[in-house]
């Protein structure tokens, strides 16, 4: 029998919480009763101590010393949870760089005229891209521009450069350490290949050796393709710029059609956007009775559309089958990556469509309209018109929408926050040096069911900037901090004084909304602009990473090339290493003395904030900055640091 918990311990949030409590009168199953359907979890998996990566297995090490301690080719626990670990990695590494790819092809297509829908927004990044790449101006037209980018961005994918070109942006003690240690990124494809090959049976049994490449595939998602995604996106859709938005259920709209767009990849929603300000969809919509359309985001989908167009966000991942339970979602159309097969089911307590468009994801019970970016704008209106038809199957009497929205900034590019501070990183670093602003912490990553939703985010962030850090964050985390009215100007009032007094003086949130979790890209390019600025590698900045509430192998990825390019990182639920003593050595001390930070795992917020915070004023001491003795700094609390 399965023990339900108690709501409180599912959520921090009113609207979800009224939304499992009406799943559960309804008896409409969710994620957190599969979760507790699935308990006890398997031990040997959560340890990484189980192998199937040939037919000889599978196989398993006892943690106890008692039973087998070798699999049936003779693999220990070491080989086994660093190759565990690393084909994490080379999916999360995958799915970000295939992303990117695609995101590539159809900037490809847009610069040879083969698009509908699709413009080059942005000719001054695009003109700074192709310089960076030695690809003449001259006067030229974009279009022309723009085809030579994508010629060079497709090399970054295959093995023909001995590094992909974003690898450049590091500071170059950065790029010198990667080469020497044999970490630099060569290709996206290679790396991860390779990554395949290593971890067959038979070929690398060095868990040294294993992980060290596992680093180098990430690299090649952080500075490869999940920064072509970033960068193309930007000169295809905008380069964000800080706006007001609205976050929560209460940005759906009791009198309009909704339509939720879900997934990760801004090529079929911003299309999407175009085709809901068509007139005749307009028309349409107020024909069969609704005041008109309502666009919300879910997941990185909707921060791709929040960060660019201030699109409102019904939620994060935990709030993609929550959302259905509305009753007010007419249609939820999703692309790939954290979409969960449930969906459907949920979907058919309602009258809610699912439409499913990648070809690559398609979800059993969804209709699928298989979408072309080279017929982008009418596939995007049939997505649109399916959403309207929809509509007019719902029932007023199931609608139930839990609270008003909550007000939230998006839109901080590396663009955005240099531009606030006249174009250079001089301001901020001299509010570190001063130390009104004492570092800076991403803190970024999903939702797990393992964790209350959003406590871990939310209580990490509130800790960090009540102690004059700044915070930057992405993904799932963004939502969960704009749900807590922290990203807000006003939120400078929730941050110490000095970080509090920076934020007024700009009118920006303590907590700055980089984007997506491929946007995560934009946050190493402003840790590599602080870094040549100051001209220090970027392991010496008081800076820190932090995934309270990772689920998924794009976040083991990203914690990888956060962690390759210098920054100490946090996570808050156990990765599956823990059966390998020497694999757990090597990430949470040993990797300082190859790459200048480690990993390490805290579950609770309130001392993972403590950790970090000691790693900043180490970092800041070592840089001869005012610094506060690690031995004063507060124990789990709400203490505001002492200057
Ligand atoms: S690779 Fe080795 S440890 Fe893994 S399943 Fe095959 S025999 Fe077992
Ligand atoms: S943060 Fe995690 S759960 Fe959220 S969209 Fe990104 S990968 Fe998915």
């Amino acid at each position: 029998m399965t023990v339900r918990r108690d709501l409180h311990q599912l959520s921090i949030h009113a609207d979800a919480r009224a939304m499992i409590e009406r799943a559960r009168e309804e008896g409409i199953e969710t994620v957190w009763d599969r979760l507790a359907a699935q308990e006890p979890q398997c031990g040997y998996c959560s340890l990484g101590l189980s192998c199937r990566n040939c037919s000889m297995g599978p196989c398993r090490i006892d943690p106890f010393g008692e039973g087998p301690q070798k699999g049936v080719c003779g693999a220990d626990a070491d080989t086994i949870v660093a190759r565990n670990l690393d084909r994490t990695i080379a999916a999360g590494a995958s799915a970000h760089s295939d992303h990117g790819r695609d995101i590539l092809e159809v900037f490809a297509w847009t610069a040879e005229g083969k698009t509908t829908g699709y413009e080059l927004r942005d000719p001054d990044k695009l003109h700074a891209l192709a310089t960076e790449h030695d690809i003449a101006l001259d006067g030229r037209p974009d279009k022309d521009i723009a085809r030579d980018l994508a010629s060079a961005l497709m090399e970054d994918f295959g093995s023909r450069k001995d590094h992909v070109s974003f690898a450049e942006r590091a500071p170059e003690k950065r790029a010198a350490l990667w080469k020497k240690v044999g970490i630099m990124p060569r290709g996206i494809d290679r790396e991860n290949v390779e990554m395949l090959h290593r971890t067959h049976m038979g070929v690398d049994n060095d868990y040294v050796n294993i992980l060290l490449h596992g680093l180098r595939t990430s690299l090649s998602d952080g500075w490869g393709g999940s920064m072509i995604a970033t960068e193309l996106s930007d000169v295809m859709f905008g380069t964000p710029k800080p706006n007001m938005s609205q976050v929560n259920l209460g940005v759906l709209k009791k009198e309009s059609v909704n339509i939720a767009l879900h997934g990760h990849n801004p090529l079929l929603s911003d299309v999407i956007v175009q085709a809901a300000e068509d007139p005749e969809l307009v028309a349409l919509a107020k024909q069969k009775g609704a005041d008109g359309i309502n666009l919300v985001g879910l997941c990185c989908t909707g921060n791709e559309l929040q960060m660019r167009k201030g699109i409102p966000m019904a939620g994060n991942h935990l709030m993609q089958e929550l959302v259905l339970i509305t009753g007010a979602l007419d249609a939820m159309v999703v692309d790939y990556q954290c979409i969960m097969p449930a969906i459907v089911d949920v979907a058919k307590c309602f009258h809610t469509v699912v439409i499913s468009t990648a070809d690559k994801a398609k979800f059993p019970g969804a209709s699928h309209i298989s979408f072309d970016p080279r017929r982008g704008i009418e596939i995007g209106k049939e997505i649109v018109r399916k959403g309207i038809e929809a509509y007019e199957n719902r029932n007023p009497d199931r609608v139930r929408i839990p609270g008003e929205p909550v007000k939230m900034m998006a839109g901080f590019s590396v663009e955005a926050i240099l531009g606030a501070l006249g174009g250079t990183p001089a301001p901020l670093v001299d509010a570190i040096a001063k130390g009104s602003i004492r570092g800076a912490v991403a803190v970024v990553g999903c939702n797990n069911p393992k964790v209350p939703q959003d406590y871990g985010h939310v209580t990490l962030t509130q800790r960090l900037i009540e102690n004059d850090i700044l915070v930057l964050v992405t993904g799932c985390a963004a939502v969960a901090n704009g749900k807590a009215g922290q990203m807000v100007p006003e939120g400078a009032k929730l941050a110490g004084q000095g970080l509090g007094a920076v934020c007024q003086a700009l009118s920006i949130p303590p907590v700055l909304h980089m984007g997506s979790c491929v946007d995560n890209a934009r946050i190493l390019v402003l840790a590599a602009a602080l870094a040549k600025h100051l001209g220090v590698d970027i392991d010496q900045l008081p800076l820190a990473g932090a995934a309270p509430e990772w689920y998924s192998e794009k976040a083991v990825s990203i914690g990888a090339y956060v962690v390759a390019s210098g920054i100490y990182t946090v996570l808050g639920v156990q990765p599956p290493i823990f059966g390998s003593k020497n694999v757990v050595g090597l990430l949470a001390g040993g990797l300082d003395d190859v790459v200048g930070a480690s990993f390490a795992v805290e579950p609770d917020p309130e001392k993972a904030a403590v950790l970090i915070r000691r790693h900043i004023e180490e970092k800041r001491k070592a840089l001869g900055l005012p610094f506060i003795e690690p031995s004063s700094i507060h124990p789990p609390g709400h203490a505001q640091a002492a200057e």
